[in-house]
């Protein structure tokens, strides 16, 4: 009999049926509030109406117009709607299935267009499974361990991660710039140097919020030296921090930006956008693949960037990421274990340390575990699973907060108390 591969690492027992908003059903009909998003995908919601009606018109006219064979009106008006999202400097795209697709994408392209072949990337980072991207993914060795050899050419800066050095932000960017020069210096000197590929908050490596100085200085080290800055926007991007792309709470504008997860709402699609300048560098032909910019994908994510716009989801995820951050804060003061509770938007994290100050990826898991068995399903993160997560669609409202806090709130006594 066939059975499921014990590659997945199943967070929850729940066997979903059906979802609505920011609601699961398992099939005995359970509810559960899901502040997973499907890791931050499901932006609208699970099934919002307007994303359901545009794909199932799009399924009834052409499933599959591979793009390299044809193109398809709902790539075509997806490539111009993104032009009102998308920095103005960013005016050439391409699409693929995944995160790890895309991330790929740009780190070829940022190869051929500086004829450069090394990377530099930042500790703490995911950017995909792939052996490529899990050879640029330093948040943990999960992601690569008994798979070498690696991708060679990757040097890893540090990430201005305040709690993890346990200094003031300050202190950690400017470690982690002087630490960037000297690895230009000493490892990889910058005409050999052909990108800098970073997440604008660290996701998988326990929601850790970049910074302007930081992100300022890379842009300034990158425009210097002709070294193409990507920012992997993959969880961060379409409206899940309060800002349409996390990049717009730094100033900072990369030479590619990689997108996925919440551009189609569930339907699988990725992409990259880079300046005219930089795209026409790539060579014709070298990307693509069969099921790029699927035209019920490409529906589904016209449909998400509608119902982002008209239901100003954005604005929500500022407003409710506030609320979650505050009721989070409020539960933390009580206990001497939940170290930290940050983030930005709707990406929220809570960080669980050991009386000794180690962090703590036992209590992390029961506390997740708990609030899974009481209606509330979440993640962890962080290199130990010491980080709960929190990433609720963005169309998530007060009362559901409210909820989520409640429960939350009660399985972290139930743990602790
Ligand atoms: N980059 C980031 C920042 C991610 O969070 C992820 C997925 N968690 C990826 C890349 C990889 O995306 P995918 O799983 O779609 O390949």
């Amino acid at each position: 009999m066939a059975q499921l591969s014990q590659a997945l690492k199943q967070a929850t027992p729940v066997i979903a049926a059906r979802g609505e908003g920011v609601n699961l059903y398992d099939e005995d009909g359970r509810r559960y509030l899901d502040f997973t998003a499907g890791i931050g995908v499901t932006s609208t919601g699970h099934c919002h109406p307007r994303v359901v009606a545009a794909a199932q018109e799009q399924v009834a006219k052409l499933i599959h117009g591979q793009y390299t064979t044809v193109m398809h009106r709902p790539l075509l008006t997806l490539v111009e709607r993104l032009g009102e999202v998308l920095p103005e400097r960013l005016d050439r795209v391409f699409f693929a299935n995944s995160g790890s697709e895309a991330v790929e994408a740009a780190l070829r392209l940022a190869r051929q267009a500086t004829g450069r072949p090394n990377v530099i990337v930042f500790h703490g980072g995911f950017h995909g499974r792939t052996v490529a991207t899990a050879s640029m993914t330093t948040s943990n060795t999960r992601y690569s361990a008994g798979f070498s050899p690696l991708m060679s050419g990757v040097h890893v800066a540090p990430f201005p991660n305040p709690t993890h050095y346990g200094w003031p932000v300050e202190q950690a960017t400017d470690f982690a710039l002087k630490e960037l020069d000297f690895i230009l210096q000493t490892l990889t000197q910058p005409n050999e140097t052909a990108a800098f590929l970073v997440e604008p908050v660290l996701g998988e490596g326990g929601y850790v919020p970049g910074n302007t100085a930081f992100f300022t200085g890379l842009r300034e080290r990158a425009d210097r030296h002709g070294i193409q800055l990507i920012l992997d926007e993959v969880q961060t991007g379409w409206g899940r921090t309060g800002k349409f792309w996390a990049q717009e709470h730094f100033g900072v504008t990369p030479d590619i930006l990689v997108t996925a997860k919440g551009i189609g709402s569930g339907f699988p699609l990725s992409g990259i956008a880079a300046p005219a300048a930089l795209m026409d560098k790539v060579w014709p032909g070298s990307q693509g693949g069969t099921y790029g910019a699927n035209a019920v994908a490409c529906a589904a994510a016209i449909a998400t960037l509608d119902v982002i716009q008209d239901e100003k989801l954005v604005d929500n995820a500022a407003q409710r990421g506030e609320q979650l951050l505050e009721r989070l804060r409020s539960t933390a003061d009580g206990y001497d274990a939940v170290h930290d509770v940050r983030g930005l938007g709707l990406l929220v994290g809570n960080e669980f340390r050991s009386a000794n100050g180690e962090p703590d990826g036992s209590t992390a898991a029961a506390v997740q575990q708990e609030a899974a068995r009481r209606g509330l399903l979440l993640l962890t993160c962080g290199p130990s699973g010491e980080v709960v997560r929190f990433i609720p669609a963005l169309v998530v409202n007060e009362k559901e907060v409210d909820e989520a806090a409640e429960l939350w709130a009660a399985s972290v006594d139930a743990v602790l108390a």
